[in-house]
């Protein structure tokens, strides 16, 4: 329904010089970010659905992170932007003002409201990412 995308990919010489020219033939210029929504769904959900929609692909959009969380800037001083992944962080705003169904995280909303069918540690136990913090 939506996709962030950086204006030009990270890598891959050919195909960078064939989107930087569509873009620029497009808007004029190759834009940080592109956030791109399906036409059809935009004109049949309801206006918070789509408010959700279009806040979730900017919490998308973000400035890169040094090794301590300090946004990351280039040698001219402008941000190292970059593509930010899913957190409960994201979401907090987009729920409180258009409410956990348009948003899309009622079942999110609903599985926090429930006891863990697994504890925190034994998620920890299994994900060799999650394993770190736990130790
Ligand atoms: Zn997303």
């Amino acid at each position: 329904m939506g996709q962030c995308e950086m204006g030009l990919p990270p890598a891959g010489k050919w195909s960078r010089a064939r989107i930087e020219l569509q873009l620029q033939q497009w808007f004029g210029g190759v834009p940080d970010f592109l956030l791109t929504f399906d036409a059809h769904y935009a004109s049949v959900c309801s206006d918070a659905e789509f408010c959700a929609l279009v806040e979730h692909e900017l919490y998308h959009a973000g400035q890169e992170r040094d090794q301590y969380g300090a946004p990351k800037f280039r040698r001219d001083g402008s941000p190292a932007f970059g593509l930010r992944g899913h957190d409960v962080e994201e979401f907090v705003g987009v729920v409180r003002r258009y409410g956990a169904d348009a948003a899309g995280v009622r079942a999110l909303v609903d599985a926090a409201n429930r006891p863990p069918e697994i504890s925190r540690a034994s998620i920890g136990h299994i994900s060799g990412t999650c394993q770190l913090r736990v130790a």
